[in-house]
């Protein structure tokens, strides 16, 4: 068995640092400040979280949050081209640390915002995530600014589209993607949602299908036996549901969302479903989506055979189609990554 390092043993150097710093009389006053101000970040969390921004509409709050960096004093504030706002606190060199928090919410445009703080809970939509993660990344931006907190490095502020859902991290693949920032942010770190009693440095990675299965359709009594898309989703189903995962690396499917079928006496002309692929490894990822492609196949071949033994009027097969709906990356930070390893 593999043993765990022992962060406290393995590093105390960090450990070190963190307390020093946690003793200086510049971090001592920023934390008062921080408590002073807490109606202040709390006003902010409501505010973000009243603008709409669901997928592909996070253009509202991107504006309220780039007047928010304006105020608070960050330089070159900017939106690109994808929606994504950007806020500079200058320092010494060209190598950025990055603190970002994604803008947008899993709620669809038309859900009521009702927003409301009660005694010191905040309640409503989107409110912790990732409101909690814009107050988070506001109020770090505005202490650093009033503090004056003398850091080495510049700091970027980044409030990215695109993370929830069909966002597939649109908002971050973008940032980098561009020259400037690919090429320049060393350190990256990310609030989102509340609490900040947990550090994530892997990456859970995920791949996410829609698989498409269709057919003749026909009526349940008089076309029985035609190649059924139903059938065959149920088959695909039955056979993958039966792929082995590690318990380590941590590797899961789900089927979401299933589709199909618009009476219950007609043979459905199509029926779809929505999988889910997460692991910590890429190639259990990989290793997953085959065997999801291969247990379709199987069964698509399983009910056009049973089909062609029975003699129909509409002959036709069912055909797939496998669309990826989702990607995105796993990865992990290599245990020593506090010690200067930038770049890899
Ligand atoms: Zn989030």
């Amino acid at each position: 068995m593999e043993s765990i390092p022992q962060v406290g043993a393995s590093y105390p150097s960090v450990q070190q640092e963190v307390e020093r710093l946690a003793g200086s009389a510049e971090v001592c006053a920023a934390f008062e400040r921080f408590r002073a101000q807490e109606s202040q970040f709390a006003l902010w969390q409501m505010e973000a979280t009243r603008v709409a921004a669901p997928p592909f509409g996070e253009a509202t709050r991107g504006a309220w949050l780039a007047d928010r960096f304006r105020e608070i004093g960050l330089s070159e504030v900017q939106v690109d081209e994808v929606g994504n706002v950007f806020g500079v606190r200058p320092g010494y060199g060209s190598r950025f640390i990055a603190l970002s928090a994604h803008i947008d919410t899993v709620f669809p445009a038309a859900t009521p915002l009702n927003i409301r703080q009660q005694g010191s809970r905040l309640y409503g939509p989107g409110v912790s995530d990732n409101g909690a993660g814009i107050a988070a990344m506001l109020a770090v931006a505005s202490i650093l600014s009033r503090a004056r907190i003398s850091h080495g490095m510049p700091f970027v502020f980044i409030g990215n589209v695109g993370e929830e859902g069909e966002g597939d991290l649109r908002g971050m693949r973008h940032v980098f993607a561009t020259p400037r920032w690919r090429d320049s942010i060393a350190y990256s770190l990310i609030v989102d949602g509340a609490g900040a009693d947990t550090v994530v440095a892997e990456a859970l990675g995920s791949r996410r299908f829609e698989v498409i299965v269709r057919g003749p359709g026909g009526h349940s009594w008089s076309d029985f036996g035609v190649p059924h898309p139903i059938l065959a989703l149920a088959r695909a189903i039955e056979i993958f549901s039966q792929t082995p995962v590690p318990v380590s690396p941590k590797t899961t499917f789900n089927v979401g969302v299933i589709r199909g079928g618009t009476s219950v006496n007609s043979i459905p002309e199509s029926a779809s479903m929505r999988v889910d692929l997460r692991s910590t490894s890429m190639s259990e990822i990989d290793r997953l989506e085959r065997a999801l492609r291969l247990a379709l196949e199987q069964a698509v071949a399983v009910e056009n055979m049973a089909a062609a033994q029975v003699k129909v009027r509409k002959p036709q097969a069912v055909q797939s189609e496998f669309v990826e709906i989702g990607n995105r990356p796993a990865g992990e930070l290599p245990p020593d990554a506090r010690h200067g390893r930038t770049r890899p």
